[in-house]
Parts: C-alpha cells; structure tokens; sequence
C-alpha cells in the first residue's frame, strides 16, 4: 500500500470499546475516586467522569472508548505542532471523543466535547492502527484531536505496537495527568506538544475549570526526567492570556525551569464555540509575544496558525542563518547537517533530526481503514 491510498486494507476490524481502566480505587463511602488526572472524579455505580468517557462499571473503572476512533488522517508533523521532531515526515493522527478540561475556548469541541460515542465511527484495534500507519508510510503515530490522556490504556497499547515496527509516537496534550500516571502514559511517547494554555490559575480556573500546577509539574516532569522530546503550545487569546506581562513571565518560567532549548509555538485564537464574542488573534500579537519569549533567552520561538514565514521558520541561535524555512507546514531551505548542527556555524541544534527533512509538505489526507475480513 502506498501513501496515495486513502483507504488501507488492515484486516478485520475488531470493534471494543469498554476496556479495563487503571488508576482508580475505592473509597471508604462506597464510591470509586480515578486518579488519572487531578480532578480526582468520585463515582458511583453506572457515573462516568467529567471526561465522559471513564464510567464506573459495578466495583471498577472502563475506558469506554478503548478501539474507536472520531477518524484518521494523514497530517505533517509540524500541524502537531512540532518543529523539532522529524520535520517535513508524515504522521498518523488519530483521537477519540471526550475530554479532561472544559476550555471554553475549544478549538476542537465538536471532538473533544461529544458525548455521543456515536460519533466515534472508526473502530480499529492497536495493532491495526500501527500496521496502517506502517503501511502508509508514516514514521509516526500522533494521538491528538482530543486529549490522549483520558484514553490512556488505548494510547499505551498503540504506542506498544508501534514501536515494535519502528513507527514513533506523539502525544499531543494539555498535560493534565496525575504524577502516579505520569510515567506509564510518557513512557510510551517519543515526542509530545503540551499546550501551556496561559501563565495565570485564574485563567485555568475560569476557562478550563482546572489547576495551572499541575501542567507544570507535567512540563518540569517531562523535561527533567524523561528522554520525551518536548514542545509547548500557547493559544493567544485577546485580553485574556496575552498581556506583556504574562508573555514575560511564561518565557521567563519556561527558561528557567525547562531551558532555553524547548521549542514554544503561540498560535492564533479562532472565535469558536463558547467565546464568540471575542476577535481572532490579530498577528501583531503573535509577533509581539515571540520577540518577548526571544528576549527572555528562547532559542525556538514560533508563531502558529498564521501565514508568518519569518516566525514559523527556525533560525540557528548561535548565528542567526536560517536553518528550516516554513511557509505554513511546506519545508523549503534546510541549513542543518547531517548531525543536525547548524551547517554555517556548527551549533547543535536540539531535536530529532534525521540527515535529510521528509517531503510530505502541507497535505492532509482522511484515512478508512477498511476491514479485509476474516
Ligand atoms: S480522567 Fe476523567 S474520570 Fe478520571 S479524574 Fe480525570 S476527568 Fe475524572
């Protein structure tokens, strides 16, 4: 099967979808508390969780989206976002349904908000996806559109499969996972983009209904004690996280916490679902929020979901040449070597880089996984 296919015969497709869930335990009232992220939902008999998609079943917890899928496609990696992490090569996105926040600014509610497990059309077990994602061509296996951590039992299964045929794994996620769940989920990621939403609790706590700590214990986690190689997303929403003040003080944070080295993408704000009222995010924002994460000391500073080729491109910290040219997810001048050192000064350039970018370019292609019987 090559990559012009758009549908990919993997064999039979097993349907499942209630899964055993890990990280939970009883309560001396009889109800169940999940200890997968902070929120700690306590249930009872027949309650799913905030995430809508772990249910106490009788006396334990199940994953009740473990198989399905809202849909695969084809992606560049750099849509993830990330930058630093096999550029210019496919990869294979999948997500499933729910999710772990309540951002009012959503950007992909019709995802990450159903409640209906209908929606949840592909059904695909682990192996399958990574044979898809092998036979596709893909290097790596992305788990995004929603947020992977409440999916983790299907996350770490797939991922499993995939690294036993050479295909990576990529979580894309808001970080939101408790630190007894940490290292299994992480564990089984090569790469992640964690989106940093903003550098306030009030903003977590009036937006997302969630904590601004234990995203950066997440970070401060991944970047200290693990080999995941990491990117942060911030969404720039007007008059709510995007103040000098509060750029200031994420880049400084990030610095100081995690090096100068992760690379941190601000993307623009579309008006969508609950937050209407408030305008896109001009450019001029994104342009000034990366000229302050530069002077905080940031070597990668990106501006997303604009056409910006000067702020989406990467440029050598040591030099200033030009080392990746972007224009939107299409690679053009590539100035490292085969080490992945700046070819003009020789300075090492953090990532995963390969001797040569991929060429997939800014494509998207929609997968079915067709089943072949038996
Ligand atoms: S993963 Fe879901 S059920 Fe578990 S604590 Fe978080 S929101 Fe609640």
């Amino acid at each position: 099967m090559g990559l012009a296919g758009r549908g990919v015969n993997v064999g039979p497709l097993a349907i499942m979808t209630a899964h055993p869930a890990r990280y939970w335990h009883l309560l001396e009232d009889g109800r169940i508390q999940c200890d997968l992220c902070p929120r700690l939902c306590k249930l009872h008999d027949g309650q799913q969780g905030l995430c809508f998609v772990r249910e106490r079943q009788g006396g334990a917890m199940m994953l009740t989206t473990y198989g399905r899928s809202s849909g695969f496609c084809i992606d560049p990696v750099e849509k993830k976002p990330l930058n630093h992490f096999l550029p210019g090569t496919p990869i294979f996105s999948f997500g499933t349904a729910g999710c772990n926040l309540t951002c009012k600014f959503c950007q992909n509610w019709d995802i990450s908000k159903a409640r209906e497990v209908d929606r949840l059309n592909d059904a695909a077990s682990p192996e399958l996806i990574a044979e898809a994602a092998r036979q596709l061509g893909c290097r790596s296996v992305a788990f995004t559109y929603n947020d992977p951590v409440i999916f983790l039992e299907y996350a770490v299964d797939v991922a499993r499969e995939c690294r036993a045929r050479g295909i990576k794994t990529v979580a894309v996620t808001a970080g939101y996972i408790s630190a007894e769940a940490r290292p299994e989920f992480f564990s089984a990621m090569d790469a992640a983009n964690v989106d940093l939403k903003a550098f306030s609790e009030e903003f977590y706590q009036s937006l997302c209904s969630a904590h601004l700590d234990p995203v950066l214990e997440t970070l401060r986690y991944l970047c200290r004690e693990t080999s995941v190689w990491v990117e942060i997303t911030t969404l720039l929403i007007p008059g709510q996280n995007d103040s000098d003040a509060e750029l200031t003080a994420l880049s400084r944070w990030v610095h100081d916490e995690l090096g100068p080295d992760v690379p941190l993408h601000f993307s623009a704000f579309h008006p969508d679902w609950r937050m209407r009222e408030i305008p896109g995010t001009p450019p001029e924002t994104l342009t000034r929020a990366r000229a302050i994460a530069l002077g905080q000391g940031l070597h990668y500073v990106y501006t997303g979901n604009v056409h910006d080729p000067k702020g989406g491109s990467t440029w050598c910290p040591g030099c200033g040449a030009l080392l990746i040219e972007r224009d939107w997810y299409q690679l053009g001048h590539w100035g490292l070597d085969a080490k992945g050192c700046c070819a003009t000064c020789g300075t090492a350039i953090a990532g995963r880089f390969e001797p040569r970018p991929g060429k997939w370019g800014r494509q998207r292609q929609p997968v079915r996984l067709q089943s072949g019987g038996g």
